[in-house]
């Protein structure tokens, strides 16, 4: 029984902060990998940071 729930990781545009949910990249059944888009659809950046790391840099 895996302990983590099955959700799209998100991410977040480092230049405006906008977030996006991660595209499935891989599978095997039982976990997914997912990663970040190519870049931002609102301002072209490319750096995006999982939303985890996000939200522990703002409590930082
Ligand atoms: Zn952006």
């Amino acid at each position: 029984m895996s302990h983590t729930p099955d959700l799209p990781e998100r991410f977040v545009c480092k230049s405006c902060h906008l977030v996006y949910a991660g595209t499935v990249v891989g599978s095997d059944g039982e976990t997914h990998e997912f990663e970040a888009p190519g870049e931002c659809a609102a301002c072209g950046s490319t750096a995006f940071v999982p939303i985890e790391q996000y939200i522990y840099d703002m409590k930082a």
